[in-house]
Parts: C-alpha cells; structure tokens; sequence
C-alpha cells in the first residue's frame, strides 16, 4: 500500500524501542496484508534463488492487464484515460526490464455511482474482472490512500488523484501483486524510525536477511515506514536491532521513499515476482498475447469529417488503420487545444471509426485520434492527429444519398426479442455497409448489404440488447443515412 500521507519526519531523533518480534506478521495496518503463508513463500524462493536453485518457466512472461475506469452514473469521475495510458507506458517499460511484457488486455468504463469507491470491491470484482488478467481498478479518490493489492480480492485498486496517480504507485502495487513485500516489512506502522534503536529487523550484515524483513537478501534494511523524502547528507539514520547504523537504500521500488528517490528492483526482487507467476499465478499465462506489441511510430490519418459542414445529429468519424495500432484514444472537444475541461466525448476504441448523436447544430469542434499499441501504450502521447468540423442545423436526411428515395427503420421502438426491418427504396443499386452503434458510438453490429434498384429490406437481430437508445447507420460510397432506434 501506498498512502497519501507525506509526513517530514527527517532529523527527528528520538530514542525509542519499536518494531515487531521475529516471525510476527503485522497485522491489517496496510491495505496490503501479507499473511505467514505468502512470506514463507517468499522466503523459499529466496533460498532456492540464493543457491542457484530457482528456476523459470520461461524466458519472459507476457501478462495481460484490464484496466477498469470507475466512473460516475453520469460518466463524471474516474480517470481521464489518456493520463492512465501515459502512466501505463511508464509502468509496461519498468517491468519490461525485468522479463515481466505487461500488456493492456483491456480498457473497460464502468458508470455506477455505487462504484466509485473501492468499498464495494468484492461485489465489483465478482461482476467485471477479467479472468486470467491482472484486474486494476482505478478510482477517483481513496480516501486516505494511493492505492494497494488486496490478496483477500487478488485486485490493485488505484487512486486517479494526480498526486498519487504515478508510473511509481503503480510499479509498487504490481508489485506487491507479485508478492513483493514492503522492503520495510515488520516495520507498518511505526513511523520513519529515523534514529531510532529497533529490536526487531534484518542485520546490516545481513545475516538474517532471508528470515526477516522482506526475506529478500539483496534489498538491504529498511526500518521506514513513513513516506519521507531521501536523506541528504545525514539524513534519515537507522539502526539495525544490534546498534549497527546504517544509511536505507532509498532506491527500492518497495520502499516508502518519495517518488523522485525509488527506480529499481533487485535481482532478488525479480526471482521472487517470476517465481510467484509460476507457482501461483499460472492463470495469467493462459491467454495468447496480441501477435503485435510493437510500437506505434506513426500518426493516425483522419478521413472524415474535416473541414466541412455536418448534420448536427449524427455525425460519423473515420480514419485510418496505423501501422502497429491496436487500440486507439478517440476524442471530440471545443477547442483545438483539446481542453480536458471542454472535451465532448472521448473512447477507447478498437474500431476505426466512431458515431457521435449529441453534437449541438451550427457548432465547431475538433477531434483527434491518438493510435497506440497494447503492449506500448507510450506512442498515446505525442502522435495525435486533430481536424475540426463544423455542424449545420440540419438533420441527416435521405437525399443525402444520390439514388436513394426512403429509408425507414421498423418497428421502433422496438421489443429485443423482435427482429428489426430496414426498408430502402433506392433509384440504383450500389453496395452499402449496414452497421449498429450503441448510446457510447460504438459498433456492435456491421454487415455488407447490396440494394438493388427498387425496394430493399434487411433484418437487423437486436436480440438480447440491452434496452437503450441505438443508431442504425447505412453507409455507401458517396453519403450515409442513420436512424435512432429504441430497443425497449
Ligand atoms: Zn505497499
């Protein structure tokens, strides 16, 4: 756990005994409680790595991720999704270097203002976790905390706040989800301990390193619990439970040190993490990974609209497939320098394309599309394209269609256990693409059609949809059609 509490405790030197005898597990003091059993693991993968008996499943583990964006009913809240892909770049690039390929299985939006905190986590993991992925939930706010790996769930809940929302609190938490404990462990609770002579600990000469503290011999001790700033100079002294001063290695991504001091697993670190997906999270290894991962090094080509006039209504956005794009950050916004507080609409999408039905008449907006790959998130940042349109008082009719006479979507609203009928009367034939989008502008539904010269009808299946406001889109080569569809 990682908490928000940013305590200067430097040069407070007070003579004091604390800490926790040997084998004691603290108790629920940290979100992230690890128990007798999870340590003793720990413990004996420190052994066997220590005497070159460890061994690896494979060369480097692929391991998906779903990221969960809890947001309010109304889709206020949560976490702005390009911030969670920028800091997710950071963190798939650290973990890179120690054989974990983290990659985005998953980017889910969840609006439910019971949700919105992590208090109901149990609920919220049984109805949308991912199986075989690393299931994180990122959150507005955790009050009091940055974010923490519940064993009791097996889930990271994060905290969106800018201040804790880090590539470092991720870093540590997926850490502790590979049973990584605190560096400082048996130290929760007791403050900096600048200072301060403990009874309790490893040694400085590290003669008890694998059965105390985090049992991991090369992450010397660590009797900080408090997030402090590095020490300079004299800084934070510590003493071991022999008297023996020591400086702590403020580097260890497992340490309470500020975010600007910790940059570093040690080898130890990373046997143990590798260890733990063998022995106990094999299920992560169960999905095939993307066949690509590589980064994207190119911008989105936008098609459609730029600069022209649109019916206000429906409006459909197209562009290009990248090279390498997997996924792709869509975004609808007032103003060319893409405010996030003037952002009309915003998806992650696999799809090249988006419908957009609540545009205002005779407005200009602007859109951007940021391609980006699952597992490198990073190219989110900095290879947007952007175009601008702007919108008639008109709305989408048919004649917008050369060759088309009627279009009509029945009945509507219509019941989800009833087949739908679009009927076209059409002056020519010419091939089309029939497609379905739900209140979000996604695609759920899209087949080729080809109308002939006279009158045509297609079934649509809205069976099992959930009841809503949908588009039917008919797109052909010079123009689209579309109509709202009530399923009830
Ligand atoms: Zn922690």
């Amino acid at each position: 756990m990682k908490s928000i509490a940013l305590l200067l405790t430097i040069g407070l030197i007070t003579i004091s005994f604390s800490g926790f005898s040997q084998g004691e597990v603290p108790s629920d003091w940290c979100g992230t409680q690890f128990t007798e059993e999870m340590m003793n693991k720990v413990q004996s993968a420190t052994e066997r790595h220590m005497n070159g008996t460890l061994t690896k499943s494979q060369p480097i583990y692929d391991i998906p991720m779903t990221l969960h964006n809890m947001r309010n009913t109304n889709g206020t809240g949560g976490v702005d999704p390009l911030t969670t892909l920028e800091v997710f770049c950071e963190v798939i690039e650290f973990y890179a270097q120690h054989d974990i390929n983290l990659y985005i299985h998953e980017m889910k939006t969840w609006d439910n203002d019971n949700w919105t905190t992590d208090q109901a986590l149990g609920t919220i993991k049984l109805i949308t976790a991912e199986d075989n992925t690393v299931n994180i939930y990122n959150f507005r706010d955790l009050p009091g905390l940055c974010g923490y790996f519940t064993p009791q769930y097996d889930v990271l809940a994060l905290t969106g706040n800018s201040q804790c929302y880090t590539q470092e609190t991720i870093i540590h938490e997926l850490g502790h989800y590979f049973a990584l404990p605190h560096t400082f462990f048996g130290f929760e609770g007791t403050g900096s301990n600048c200072g301060v002579y403990v009874t309790s600990g490893e040694r400085v000469d590290g003669s008890n390193c694998a059965t105390s503290a985090d049992r991991i011999c090369d992450t010397p001790p660590d009797n900080s619990a408090d997030r402090i700033p590095c020490p300079g100079g004299n800084g934070c002294q510590m003493y071991d439970r022999d008297g023996v001063a020591f400086f702590p290695d403020v580097t260890n991504i497992m340490s309470y040190f500020f975010d600007n001091c910790v940059n570093q697993f040690t080898e130890g670190q990373r046997a143990v993490m590798h260890n733990k997906i063998d022995e106990d999270r094999q299920d992560l290894l169960v999905l095939t990974p993307p066949a690509n991962l590589n980064p994207v090094t190119e911008t989105a080509e936008l098609n459609s609209p730029l600069d022209v006039e649109k019916p206000y209504d429906q409006v459909l956005f197209s562009w290009d497939a990248t090279p390498n794009a997997t996924l792709y950050y869509f975004e609808i916004n007032r103003v060319a320098s893409f405010s996030t507080a003037l952002r009309v609409a915003s998806t992650i999408t696999e799809e090249t394309q988006y419908v957009s039905y609540d545009l205002n008449p005779s407005t200009t907006y602007y859109w951007r599309v940021l391609p980006f790959n699952k597992g490198n998130s990073c190219s989110a940042e900095g290879t947007s394209a952007s175009g601008s349109f702007t919108t008639t008082d008109q709305e989408v009719a048919v004649e917008d269609v050369e060759g088309l006479e009627a279009f009509e979507v029945s009945p509507n609203p219509v019941n989800n256990n009833q087949p739908v009928t679009v009927y076209l009367n059409s002056k020519k034939a010419m091939d089309g693409q029939l497609s379905l989008y739900n209140i979000a502008g996604q695609r759920i539904h899209s087949e080729a059609v080809q109308v002939t010269a006279s009158d045509n009808t297609f079934n649509l299946d809205v069976q099992g949809l959930a009841a809503g406001l949908y588009v039917v889109h008919l797109e052909f080569a010079d123009g689209a059609v579309q109509q709202k569809l009530i399923v009830q």
